[in-house]
Formats: C-alpha cells, sequence, structure tokens
C-alpha cells in the first residue's frame, strides 16, 4: 500500500460521477493535488463535512496508479465562518480559483501554503476584505514567483522616480513615462500613490491590512491593474470575479 500523509486547503471541488468529489488541495509539502474523495457527495458521507472548499485538512492518501484517493480527512480547520459570509466567501473562491488556475500540479510551495493559511485566517474576522485580497493577491504572485515589477520600468529598467507612466499587464509591471507610448496596449493608469500603496501591500502584516483607510479612488486603481495582471497570468478570465463583483454591487 502506497500511503502518504499531508496537511492541505480544499481550493476546489468538482463532482465525480454520482456519489463522488475530485478535491483539488494545496498541501504543505507536495504543492498542488488532487485526489479523489470516494462518497462524498453523500450526506452521510464520512468524507463528505471533510470535502468543502477552504477546509484546511489533515489528510491520508492513498497513491493510486490514476488519480490518488483520499483514504482519510480529518478537519483541523474548516474556515465555515467564511462559507457562511457571501462576501468572504466571494473573495475566498476568488483566491482559490487563481490559485488553481496559476499553480502546477505537485511543485512544493510550503511558504505559499502557509501564506494561504494566514489569509483565510485573517479573511474570518476582516470586516472589510478589500484592501486584504489586494495583499493577498501582490503576495501570492511573489510566492508563485509571478510579481509584477514594481520598482523600476519594467521595460527598459529605468528607475522611476516621478509619478510612473502607468501599469502594464503584459509588459510585466510599472512601466515609466517614456515607455507608456511604446507599448501595443495603452497601459492602465497608476499614479504614484497607487504604486506606493502597491509596495506597502507587499510588505505588510495581513492583520494591519484590514485596518488601513485608503480613498475609494486609490483602492479602485490598484485592483484595476492587480486583477488585469491575475488575469494576464492566468491566460484566461477569472470566473469568480464576475460573482465577487456582483456580491460587492449588490
Ligand atoms: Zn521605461
Amino acid at each position: 500500500m502506497n500511503l502518504y500523509r499531508s496537511d492541505g486547503i480544499v481550493l476546489r471541488t468538482r463532482p465525480l460521477g454520482e456519489a463522488d468529489k475530485i478535491l483539488t488541495l494545496l498541501s504543505r509539502d507536495r504543492g498542488k493535488i488532487e485526489v479523489v474523495a470516494r462518497g462524498a457527495r453523500r450526506p452521510r458521507n464520512r468524507l463528505a463535512a471533510a470535502a468543502q472548499p477552504f477546509s484546511y485538512l489533515r489528510v491520508l492518501i492513498f497513491a493510486g496508479r490514476s488519480l490518488d484517493q483520499l483514504s482519510q480527512a480529518e478537519i483541523i480547520k474548516s474556515f465555515g465562518l467564511i462559507r457562511e459570509n457571501l462576501v468572504k466567501m466571494a473573495y475566498a473562491s476568488f483566491w482559490s480559483e487563481f490559485l488553481d488556475l496559476l499553480l502546477p500540479l505537485e511543485e512544493e510551495n510550503t511558504g505559499l501554503f502557509l501564506f494561504t493559511l494566514a489569509g483565510l485566517t485573517v479573511l474570518e474576522k476582516a470586516e472589510d476584505p478589500v484592501l486584504l485580497s489586494r495583499a493577498f493577491e501582490l503576495r501570492a504572485l511573489q510566492y508563485l514567483g509571478y510579481l509584477p515589477e514594481l520598482t523600476a520600468c519594467a521595460r527598459c529598467g529605468r528607475s522611476l522616480e516621478e509619478t510612473p507612466g502607468g501599469f502594464s499587464p503584459a509588459g510585466g509591471g510599472v512601466l515609466c513615462s517614456f515607455c507608456k507610448d511604446e507599448t501595443e496596449i495603452k497601459p492602465l493608469a497608476l499614479s504614484a500613490a497607487g504604486l506606493e500603496l502597491m509596495r506597502r501591500l507587499l510588505t505588510a502584516d495581513l492583520r494591519s491590512v484590514i485596518t488601513w483607510e485608503v480613498p475609494a479612488a486609490l483602492q479602485r486603481e490598484v485592483e484595476n491593474a492587480l486583477t488585469a495582471f491575475l488575469e494576464y497570468r492566468s491566460e484566461k478570465p477569472i470566473k469568480s470575479l464576475g460573482f465577487l463583483h456582483s456580491i460587492l454591487s449588490f
């Protein structure tokens, strides 16, 4: 028998046949893995409670010839308060979706695992998760090795002393005022204050970010830049963003 243990966060669940689920887990020591939870779609099944989005589990997995199978799952933290709150659930779904899109299978990333756990823990307590999400997006990109350039011009490398020329997802980050007219697609607007906010979010403690007061226009600028960058890196639209936006505008 080829069994292994790990801890993992459920990023995604999808149905398999009548009774089973496939779980995508961000595991502590094996990166993103996919496992079958037999019978988890039946309410009285012993894996059903664990096989929920965002659950933090201790798992025992049987490595099969094709898909691995979940043999046992103990819930360490269910993050039930996130699933009970539509806004928090929408943010957590967005985080899970872009992590799933950007993570390759079975590439160890313990830093990202621990950071995601910290992000969900703060999200559960946050009253207004907007800036928390921006910090989560930036730092997750850093753990994934996709952090946009925020210190010098992504195109020419010139240092950015005055107002930045804009933000270019395809160009890899912030552009100087010379390069902003040289790209095929017009860069997104990014003010000096917007760039400064992104730099602060990158190093701040997640627990302090939820207490910051930042003008709405500045928040939107950073949101536009980061969501465009995430979609560019994901190479497809992030579906849960539509859900998030409809919840927030309601
Ligand atoms: Zn430049």
